[in-house]
């Protein structure tokens, strides 16, 4: 008799509750992963996202190896799987933690009907955020949209027991001696991208100087913890741990961004494709094609733009400030639609997240929940003098920057911003 926990976005063998409630089930534990095949065939096959939970996934099987066990990789429909294994296995309970996209929750509501059906209970867990879904809510019980009240209501809300860890290497014991082969990335259809998740730093200096250094894109002065707690290579508790223990609350402050925009996304799922804000549906977006491919290419004539591109292009990776530049040019300088630019960070981001991608472009965008004022347009060249004064990371990333083949400006910036304050306003007019 087993029970099988399911990784999903928690890619660790430690500090997961779902895993942590398997191991102590007292029944032994067959741990599964599934690449599941409706995700796998959109995505190229040199997707770097694959190679890194390819790689990860060997990490746990090695682990896993030692106490005799196997990591069960599995490519497929998740539903057809499920079947395969209740079949071959006397599975009683299977274990996951919860996830929170549409996809995710139409696909776990099918398999739980399945699993109810054979008599298998399917349990599930809050591993990925502290809080989530309606665990903070205004006085009303209705859900907040606006940040600085959810976080207050957030940080007043914590106790210990929200952040402590569980103890799974204890218990790698429960683990079920079964020894299955582990797939290659070339048996699921893929190969090794050359683009890499860089490790995360979340030393000391990092989260205590966070406030000075985390706008400088040419300073390694962020945590690059974003593909890691995509993918649950870390442990948000860990990461709170960390936050707490620094006087300085702005790191802290970040983490709670992305609880909001989870619970922004559980609560709205609309927001995926529609603008939070309706009043916003009247805005005539110029959609021009060309001009899209000058912004995904890094050749707007922008070296901050093209810098912030050339930078996703390259490495999967953009810094923070640099995607708020490079999003805000593409919705108001150009007027193209925020979807587009969405679509097209998802497809490169090593940290692509739903809610916090369609969270934060709709905030640059101006349509979103607690958005940035629409009138509040970025002016791509004094961002320079802000925060790249010495050009280091545009030379870092624009290797013909200020050569004669560097392109001019793609729109001239005052006329695009008085373009841009009229389009809006015209919009929320015949909205
Ligand atoms: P740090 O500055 O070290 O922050 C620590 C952690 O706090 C991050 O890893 C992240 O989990 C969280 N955080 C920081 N800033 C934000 C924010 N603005 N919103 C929500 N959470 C935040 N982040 C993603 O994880 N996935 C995305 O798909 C994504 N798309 C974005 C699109 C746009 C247009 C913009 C402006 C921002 C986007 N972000 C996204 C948020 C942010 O840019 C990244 O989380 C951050 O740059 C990651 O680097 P870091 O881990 O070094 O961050």
């Amino acid at each position: 008799n087993y029970v099988i926990f399911w990784h999903r976005r928690d890619l660790r063998i430690e500090d997961n509750i779902g895993l942590y409630n398997a191991l102590t089930s007292g029944k032994k534990v067959i741990s599964l992963f599934i690449f599941d095949s409706d995700i796998l065939e959109k995505l190229p096959e040199d997707d770097a996202r694959i190679t890194f939970i390819h790689q990860e996934l060997e990490k746990i099987h090695a682990t896993l190896q030692k106490q005799d066990a196997s990591l069960l990789v599995k490519h497929g429909k998740p539903s057809e799987i499920f079947k395969e294994l209740i079949e071959k296995y006397n599975i009683s309970e299977v274990y996951t933690n919860h996830d929170y996209e549409p996809y995710a929750i139409a696909r776990d509501k099918e398999i739980k009907e399945l699993l109810t059906a054979e008599n298998v209970d399917f349990k599930t867990f809050k591993d990925q955020v502290i809080f989530e879904r309606n665990d903070i809510v205004k006085a009303d019980g209705k859900p907040y949209s606006i940040y600085t009240p959810f976080s207050k209501k957030w940080l007043a809300a914590l106790k210990d027991s929200d952040y402590r860890s569980v103890d799974c290497v204890s218990h790698y014991k429960n683990y079920a001696k079964i020894d299955v082969d582990f797939p290659s990335l070339k048996d699921i259809g893929f190969t090794t991208s050359s683009i890499k998740v860089i490790p995360f730093n979340m030393t000391e200096n990092i989260v205590d100087n966070y406030e000075d250094t985390r706008n400088f894109p040419a300073i390694d002065g962020t945590s690059n913890l974003s593909p890691h707690l995509r993918f649950g290579t870390i442990s948000v508790r860990k990461c709170v741990q960390n936050g707490l223990q620094s006087e300085n609350t702005i790191f802290l402050k970040e983490l709670i961004w992305r609880e909001f925009f989870m619970q922004i996304l559980w609560h709205y799922p609309k927001s995926v494709t529609n603008n939070f804000k309706s009043k916003y549906d009247g805005i005539k977006w110029r959609n021009n094609e060309e001009e899209f491919k000058a912004w995904r290419e890094g050749k707007t004539g922008y070296p901050l733009v093209d810098a912030g591109m050339r930078q996703l292009n390259e490495s999967g990776y953009m810094h923070n400030r640099v995607r708020m530049i490079t999003a805000s040019f593409l919705c108001k300088h150009l007027l193209i639609d925020w979807k587009w630019g969405e679509a097209y960070f998802a497809e490169k981001l090593l940290d692509f997240d739903l809610a916090q991608n369609v969270g934060n472009w709709q905030w640059v965008a101006g349509t979103g929940c607690d958005s940035s004022p629409y009138f509040r347009i970025f002016n791509p060249t004094t961002q320079i003098q802000k925060f790249d004064k010495e050009h280091e990371y545009i030379k870092k990333w624009v290797s013909d920057y200020q050569e004669f083949t560097y392109p001019q400006p793609i729109v001239e910036h005052k006329f695009a911003r008085e373009r841009c304050l009229e389009v809006y306003k015209k919009g929320i007019e015949n909205f």
